[in-house]
């Protein structure tokens, strides 16, 4: 077997032997453009210069250019994944092997910035990347590392530390006292740099949107703030978490089956049109959430796509603390709440409030690019139509990132970001995965090219 150090050897070569800097014309192709518009049947779309430089049926072909026959194919925006954790730098390349040419990384490290860097120059094969910082948790932060902002003070100084070291967002986490999340909220808005996250516990979904949090991860806090009743559910949970660790969990558990039960319409509807007025976004992860409720279920264990993951990772979601802890009866009460889940999701898109495609790579089965298409397949089994599934991995992130004039479409003038696929993914989301070719940052990766890299990573896998 090659040695790892071949392997990165290989892989980097590949990167560059596959730089496209002359023109290239996809022709007779069906563009879908994600504006919203109907797909457009036999194009021809020019790239060059990594921009999108026509699209239409009179469109002159350069002679120098690479001709990638479109007939019978479907032509997509670039994908993002708008909620990943991932810095192995040998494994970035799966990213774009799934037409996944952004990525919105959730907890940012130093390392990630280079890698950003060196994705931009072509020396390394990977998605854009948008960088939130390190998680700010309350005094005593769930996750080792995360900075610890008890005062509203410390709170500030995290939020300016997190501008000062380059990154694009500050990331706000559960166990945040009230005080210290407002802080942070009014510093974020001094500073100009957004803030998203977790809602945390003692912090309602609906101060959350007034005080400007721009995205909502796992749709936290969401349960509860379409409940009629909220403020006197939020004191039962309260009671709950001071009893003793041999009833709180029962406790909890009954009051949770209230939460759900004590729905209200118009609770939600007046919350969905907060969150639309102030440009609130959700980011359900799903991918991450189903998971999480059924950890025990067969087909995670047997995924064959585990054979792309290094050993470390493996051996992490095999050891996940929640397939331990969750028992059949847990499992069932969980998958209702994840149904429940998908219906509220379904319900926000109908009213207007902007959803984007995130699946939580790292956590247990969710796969650096391959998991964007199982999440696209959830948001269509939560009611969005296919094209506003589409929609959200790709305007919509554009949207979110302040990018729209420059990415998230095909259309003349865009960074050439864009994916082909086999087959319609209006007529099934699913066919999102049939990818033919890929084009990130306006570099051709054709099938063969991207099966080449796929096999190299699996090897790679397979040799740690
Ligand atoms: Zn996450």
């Amino acid at each position: 077997m090659a040695s790892p150090i071949a392997l990165v050897a290989f892989l980097l070569v590949s990167a560059a032997a596959l730089a496209q800097t002359a023109p290239l014309a996809v022709t007779h192709v069906t563009v879908i453009d994600a504006t919203g518009g109907a797909p457009r049947p036999d194009v021809t779309v020019l790239v060059s210069d990594g921009r999108v430089a026509a699209v239409g049926r009179e469109v002159p072909i350069p002679e120098k250019a690479t001709v990638v026959q479109g007939a019978g194919k479907f032509l997509i925006p670039g994908l993002w994944d708008m909620h990943v954790h991932w810095d192995e730098e040998r494994y970035l390349a799966l990213f774009i092997a799934n037409g996944v040419t952004g990525i919105r990384v959730m907890w940012g490290y130093p390392r990630q910035l280079d890698q950003r860097r060196r994705i931009a120059q072509g020396s390394l094969v990977g998605p854009r990347m948008a960088i939130a910082g390190t998680i700010i948790d309350g005094p005593k932060p769930w996750w080792p590392g995360s900075i610890a902002a008890g005062t509203p003070e410390e709170g500030r100084e995290a939020v300016r530390r997190t501008q000062k070291d380059g990154y694009d967002y500050v990331k706000v986490y559960s166990g945040l006292p009230r005080e210290v999340f407002f802080a942070i909220a009014d510093e974020a808005k001094k500073l100009g740099i957004p803030f998203v996250g977790h809602v945390p516990d003692p912090v309602r979904v609906a101060e959350a949107s007034d005080a400007s949090m721009k995205s909502i991860e796992h749709l936290t806090g969401m349960a509860l703030a379409v409940s009629g009743t909220e403020t006197e559910l939020r004191r039962e949970l309260a009671a709950a978490a001071k009893l003793p660790a041999g009833e709180r969990g029962e406790r909890l558990r009954a009051v949770g089956k209230r939460i759900l039960e004590s729905y209200d319409a118009a609770t939600a509807a007046a919350l969905y049109a907060k969150l639309k007025a102030n440009g609130t976004w959700q980011v359900p992860t799903f991918t991450v959430l189903r998971y999480g409720a059924d950890p025990l279920a067969p087909e995670y264990a047997n995924d064959p796509r585990l054979r792309y993951m290094p050993l470390w990772v493996r051996k992490m979601w095999n050891e996940d603390f929640r397939k331990r802890e969750r028992t059949a009866a847990q499992a069932a009460s969980q998958m209702r709440l994840f149904q429940r889940r998908l219906e509220l999701v379904g319900e926000m898109h109908r009213a207007g409030v902007g959803i984007l495609a995130g699946s939580d790579v790292l956590n247990p089965y969710c796969f650096p690019g391959f998991s964007l298409h199982d999440e696209l397949e959830w948001l269509v089994k939560a009611g969005l139509p296919p094209m506003a599934a589409l929609q959200a991995a790709t305007r919509g992130p554009a949207l979110f990132l302040g990018r729209a004039q420059e990415s998230g479409t095909v259309e003349p003038g865009k960074l050439a970001d864009l994916v082909l696929l086999d087959a319609d993914p209006l007529q099934d989301i699913g066919n999102t995965r049939r990818i033919a070719a890929v084009v990130a940052n306006g570099k051709l990766y054709s099938r063969e090219a991207i099966d080449k890299m796929l096999a190299g990573i699996e090897r790679l896998a397979g040799s740690n």
